[in-house]
């Protein structure tokens, strides 16, 4: 379980992050929706301490994220941001295996190099893997990034907006990768989306915020809905019932 308690994040005097207490159950997916600027992005970066929060309790399975050791905590939770466009002169399956860094510190061995030919698979990338990264489309290489994070294996992947990029086939293909990651093995997947509609239909539960505040958050279906959605966007979105999925129409 990840808990937040009265979490702050400020910069230049201005709260980004104000009073927020968040609660994800485990073998879940959370999405974190709002605007631009809203602190989706901060939030996350403070779960997984690549961001110092100024105040505030945030543990992982009752255990303080401030207490625990760098490499307790890459075997724990990892995350991927969106700067994954650095191109770096690697092959997909060489950045695939640096998931592995956490237990193996560069020296893999079988049950390492299993685990990356699991996570290539995974993403349908094993045609491609010799291929080096600048070699790549933008989508292919989110995909990528997306194994290299599968490899690592971790009960908790923080991911921030990672269907950037990404066309509508494998936007859905990773969210269904998602799911199956959570209903299949267990994980715990918190998610920065953009299109509240993916949000939608493949989260267990929703955290909205808007600068820098909990508008609402629960079960999916409890956060998608009109006075919600209004209050976060300041827009009328209609909801439409298709398919037991509550599909948001917001193009009028
Ligand atoms: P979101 O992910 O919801 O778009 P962010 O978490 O990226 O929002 O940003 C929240 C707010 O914090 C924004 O107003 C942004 O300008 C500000 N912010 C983020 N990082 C920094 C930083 N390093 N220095 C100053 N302000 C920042």
């Amino acid at each position: 379980m990840v808990d937040l308690k009265r979490v702050l994040k400020s910069y230049n005097h201005k709260n980004v992050i104000n009073d927020v207490s968040v609660s994800v159950e485990k073998g879940t997916i959370t999405s974190f929706i709002g605007p631009n600027g809203a602190g989706k992005s901060t939030l996350i970066s403070m779960i997984s301490r690549l961001i110092a929060k100024d105040d505030g309790d945030i543990s992982i399975d009752g255990k303080d994220i401030t207490k625990q050791k760098n490499n307790d905590m890459a075997k724990k939770i990892s995350i991927l941001k969106q700067s994954n466009n650095v191109n770096l002169r690697l092959t997909i399956r060489e950045l695939v295996s640096f998931g592995r860094f956490p237990y193996s510190q560069g020296r893999l061995n079988k049950e390492d190099w299993a685990k990356v030919d699991e996570a290539i698979d995974y993403m349908e990338l094993r045609d491609m893997q010799d291929k080096y990264l600048d070699e790549l489309s933008g989508g292919q290489r989110q995909r990528a990034h997306i194994a290299m994070v599968i490899a690592q294996d971790t009960e908790y992947i923080l991911l921030d907006e990672p269907l950037n990029n990404l066309d509508m086939r494998h936007s859905v293909q990773i969210m269904k990768t998602l799911r199956r990651l959570v209903d299949d093995l267990g994980k715990t997947i918190l998610i920065v989306i953009h299109d509240i509609n993916f949000a939608s239909c493949y989260s267990d539960q929703i955290v909205a915020l808007k600068d820098g505040e909990v508008v609402k958050q629960g079960p999916t279906c409890d956060v998608i809905d009109k006075c919600v959605l209004r209050e976060i966007y300041d827009m009328d979105i209609d909801i439409k019932h298709v398919n037991n999925q509550r599909i948001c129409v917001y193009f009028a």
